[in-house]
């Protein structure tokens, strides 16, 4: 059997890995798109490496679009299989897809762009899922799987598949545990290929504490300055680890409320899914909900959804937090935030998250001061932070920590991908330091035979 890479191979976007069986099956692992870089999201617009058509099932880790966002695609160039993932990716995907198809279809009217796909392709591809609950092992076609909670996101998996004789894990995104609403990424102990995802190899996070503390430090300075912090947010996930935060803070008096706004029509239709599965939710959560307070609501939040409304956020005097997307700061409703209050040194923005090279929120982050926001160009004048300690991501030691619990007789080869190049190199030399695995670092393109 081989595997293909056709994304997400010495960077982080595009996650798509094409296994092709001896008897000629074939499957793929993911069929994400690329962002951030111009040169690689030119890749979204050229025809697949493969036939879509001969592809029998899709097995999804998560609803992130990098790993999702080409399904429509692949069902508009004729994918008819099936794709497996867990209930909240499948809704999760329901709606990112109809916002991407819409934001596709925005772009191609202000620049002719050929869109990639259209809502129908989106909504059909949908059509497609089936879906599995952590820990049932299921066959299809002579493929066994199963998947198993990877901590990330809500219902993202790091799956087990087993196929011709061998056992492959691919970890998908794993989490950077303790996450708040989150589980722990669910061990496993045997595989003789592991897929691991290498985002921030050589990378220790800040801990929860210094990530809380920061948060708390930059609620206090805008009530000092009675300015406005921004926070640019995803929103899947961050943006509900943020609402839980700061409802806990509120609830336990620690912070005096203030308008917060969750500036995202997109977040608040996926905070009405996390509702959806509160099973999923770890005990400290859980406990939360059952003492009677509601984790998504507290005095001063605000979710806005209409234009109307978002305008109406510059008319709130501060002290304010605006929390909107893009996370990058590619679009989106941040960009008009952002247009509003960058120049302002009284002003504060927070990034929650990991920023690509080539985006807005990396030219912020590295410290530019001078950037271009829809045409025109802005000095960068408010205060600005990075909490690394919320990212969805595990860092050096606990992908360590979570490798460690394999089977060393058994494990054969671990494939590091999904890290930009020096990260995959740091974890794989990590890697090689503690257990003396064979690693392999696949580029785009490279293929990698199983016997
Ligand atoms: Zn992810």
């Amino acid at each position: 059997m081989k595997i293909i890479f056709h994304g997400a191979a010495q960077e982080v976007t595009g996650s798509c890995y094409q296994i092709i069986t001896n008897s000629g099956s074939q499957f793929l692992v993911d069929c994400g798109l690329f962002q951030g870089d111009p040169n690689l999201e030119k890749i979204n617009y050229k025809d697949f490496d493969f036939n879509p058509k001969n592809i029998q099932a899709l097995f999804l880790t998560h609803s992130h679009l990098d790993h999702s966002g080409l399904l429509p695609k692949l069902y508009r160039q004729g994918f008819r299989g099936k794709i497996f993932s867990t209930r909240p990716t499948r809704d999760i995907c329901k709606l990112l897809f109809e916002d991407a198809a819409n934001l596709i279809l925005d772009k191609y009217f202000k620049t002719g762009e050929r869109p990639i796909y259209e809502l129908e392709d989106a909504m059909n591809c949908v059509s497609l899922f089936e879906t599995v609950e952590y820990g049932e092992l299921k066959e299809f076609d002579s493929v066994k799987f199963r998947f198993n909670d990877a901590g990330h996101i809500l219902g993202s998996a790091a799956i087990e598949i087993f196929i011709e004789n061998k056992k492959m894990v691919f970890s998908g995104d794993l989490g950077n545990y303790p996450s708040p609403i989150l589980k722990m990424p669910d061990i496993i102990k045997e595989a003789n290929y592991v897929f691991i995802e290498s985002t921030y190899g050589g990378i220790t996070h800040e801990s929860k504490e210094i990530r809380l503390k920061k948060l708390k430090q930059a609620v206090f300075n805008v009530f000092n300055k009675e300015s406005t912090l921004l926070i640019p947010s995803f929103a899947l996930e961050r943006t509900q680890e943020i609402m839980y935060e700061l409802n806990n803070m509120v609830e336990h008096g620690e912070i005096v409320p203030l308008p917060v706004f969750i500036d995202s029509p997109l977040a608040n239709k996926i905070t009405g899914v996390f509702k959806n599965y509160e099973y999923l939710y770890d005990k400290e959560t859980m406990s939360i909900i059952k003492s009677g307070d509601d984790i998504f609501d507290f005095q001063g939040l605000v979710m806005t959804n209409t234009v109307d409304e978002s305008k109406r956020i510059n008319s709130v005097k501060g002290p304010k937090i605006v929390i909107a997307g893009s996370g990058m700061c590619t679009g989106g409703r941040i960009t008009k935030h952002l247009k509003q209050y960058i120049e302002d040194p009284k002003n504060f923005l927070i990034f929650v998250g990991y920023q690509a090279i080539g985006t807005l929120g990396r030219k912020i982050f590295d410290g530019e001061k001078i950037v271009e926001i829809e045409d025109r160009e802005f000095n960068v004048n408010l205060t600005v932070d990075a909490i690394g300690g919320y990212s969805a991501h595990a860092d050096e030691p606990q992908t360590i920590s979570w490798l460690s619990n394999f089977d060393k007789n058994m494990l054969e080869e671990v494939i590091v991908i999904h890290g930009e190049k020096e990260k995959g190199d740091a974890l794989a030399k990590a890697i090689k330091n503690n257990f003396g695995f064979k690693t392999f670092q696949p580029k785009i393109g490279d293929e990698l035979n199983i016997n």
